[in-house]
């Protein structure tokens, strides 16, 4: 069987995975507050994950492996947005206007995740669910000494827990103390003390509980939801870098004090940040775009996919069209060979499930894609070139080669056939290309009327002349409005045809 090996934040060394039950992995990811559309930056750990649980499947058994990641579906920003909403006059009372918030961002998360192949994971509990639970580990931890109760508010103690809390980040109570951004209140036995439940105004939603009307922190959500669903102790733990400090180490000091011999989770996964210019994109900092945004641009979400794993999941990654572009064009040669030969059922190569299971290297994997895209397409050439050759080629290595990248998501049936969708055929490229040619000569010439008259007739029907100078030419076009039918071709062949005099 193969051996995986993951980074663990926990000890900050790459260890081999032993699972505490290889007939039931479990992880859980700390999923979206589902305020808004995700923005391209909370998709990286969905699609980080995502490759991960396809790997563990791989290994163990697709039934043998449990994955849940939460809905964060009570929280000050959706009842901001709610209220925000009543005031332009929305109709329903505000805890009905926070409901449909959550639902409506759910639909588009699940919507925008799916679009960039990610499966769903087994289990996606919404917080609201679990609110007695919830009340029941706070009242649990309140007996054991480790929270209090002061003021409508509980909260967690950390002097209770003083020698351990702060071990995953790497810091002491008394740094945090000194570094962090605490909230300092009067009920607060120590400034580090974090919020277990909150009182709730009447018209926001709330829950009656032994402390009052009120709702729970964020951080008691995941504690509660996972030990609900994978136990007192799994196997990985997982989500972004940011959320190291204090969600994370909250999440494991109310776990382990509630449940003193189980374990938590044993392998602590971070991904890091994806940035824009070099800065988190974030919400805060207002550099973000959403995944809805790039959909609508017509970025198909498998390129998005296969930019974002060109980057090892413990590096930062920047977005760029480059990229995007580079990625396309890739996908495109990988889907026309695919189709031309055909495939059925293969196996992933052992070499990429090798690469992959050394701590999720898919920027090693996607190398070896390339590299075994290139030799199946040298044997092709050569074997079309052979006289005596007849019937089916090659399936057998296509096969294998799209499971390969299957394991890491691409190439999968649910992106559909964007690149046939969107192809053009050559006769039609042959024609934009001479058109292109002559754009660019006339430019040179600056001749701008006839340039700029190529150029506009192209754009009428959806094709976009672009300057960029490469190693082998000085131009490049888009087509991603360009509708291949004939009355654009017909367009076309007059407009070469007149340029052509
Ligand atoms: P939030 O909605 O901010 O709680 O974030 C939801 C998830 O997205 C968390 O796992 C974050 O770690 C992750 N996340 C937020 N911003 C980024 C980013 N720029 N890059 C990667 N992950 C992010
Ligand atoms: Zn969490």
């Amino acid at each position: 069987m193969t051996t995986i090996k993951l980074h663990n934040t926990r000890t900050r060394t790459k260890e081999d995975f032993v699972p505490i039950d290889p007939d039931n992995v479990r992880m859980y990811v700390c999923g979206p507050t589902v305020y808004d559309r995700a923005h391209l930056g909370n998709a990286r750990p969905v699609v980080v994950f995502d490759v991960l649980y396809r790997l563990l499947r791989h290994v163990y058994g697709a039934e043998r492996v449990t994955y849940v990641r939460n809905f964060t579906d009570v929280d000050d920003k959706i009842n901001a947005t709610a209220l925000a909403r009543k005031q332009a006059g929305a109709e329903g009372s505000l805890e009905q206007l926070v409901q449909e918030r959550s639902d409506e961002t759910i639909g588009w998360y699940l919507h925008d995740m799916g679009a960039l192949g990610t499966l769903e994971p087994n289990e996606m509990p919404r917080a609201t669910q679990f609110i007695a639970q919830m009340i029941a580990m706070i009242e649990d931890l309140i007996a054991k000494g480790h929270a209090y109760a002061a003021e409508g508010h509980v909260l967690f103690a950390v002097d209770s827990w003083k020698e351990s809390y702060g071990k995953l980040s790497g810091r002491s109570v008394d740094d945090m103390i000194a570094g962090a951004r605490v909230e300092v209140a009067p009920y607060k036995k120590n400034p580090m003390d974090f919020v277990l439940w909150k009182p709730s105004t009447d018209e926001l939603p709330g829950w009656d509980s032994p402390w009052g009307r009120g709702r729970p922190g964020w951080h008691i959500e995941c504690s509660a939801m996972s030990y609900e669903l994978l136990g007192e102790s799994f196997d990985i733990h997982g989500g972004g870098n940011d959320l190291m400090f204090p969600h994370h180490e909250n999440e494991i000091a109310q776990s382990k004090c509630a449940h003193p011999h189980g374990e938590f989770a044993r392998v602590w996964l971070h991904n890091e940040m994806l940035q824009v210019e070099g800065k988190k994109m974030s919400k805060s900092l207002g550099n973000f775009f959403t995944v809805h945004d790039l959909l609508e641009q017509g970025v198909p979400g498998e390129v998005i996919r296969f930019v974002f794993l060109q980057t090892h999941y413990r590096k930062p990654m920047d977005w760029t069209e480059k990229k995007a572009r580079e990625a396309e064009a890739t996908l495109r040669k990988w889907r026309d060979l695919v189709s031309e030969i055909g495939c059925v059922e293969g196996e992933p190569l052992p070499e990429i499930v090798k690469v992959l299971a050394d701590d999720l290297n898919t920027a090693g994997a996607i190398t070896l894609l390339h590299e075994e895209f290139r030799r199946i397409r040298k044997l092709r050439n050569e074997l079309l070139q052979s006289v005596e050759h007849e019937g089916p080629i090659l399936a057998e290595e296509v096969s294998d080669f799209v499971a390969s990248a299957q394991l890491i998501g691409l190439l999968t049936p649910e992106f559909g056939d964007w690149a046939q969708d969107k192809k053009l055929s050559t006769e039609v490229r042959d024609v934009i290309e001479r058109l292109a040619r002559k754009w660019i000569e006339s430019r040179r010439s600056k001749n701008w009327e006839r340039a700029d008259k190529i150029r506009d007739e192209l754009a009428a029907i959806g094709i976009r002349l672009v300057v960029e100078k490469t190693n082998s030419s000085e131009w490049r076009y888009e087509n991603p409005d360009y509708a291949d039918n004939e009355a654009n071709r017909a367009r076309l062949k007059a407009l070469l045809d007149l340029e052509s005099k």
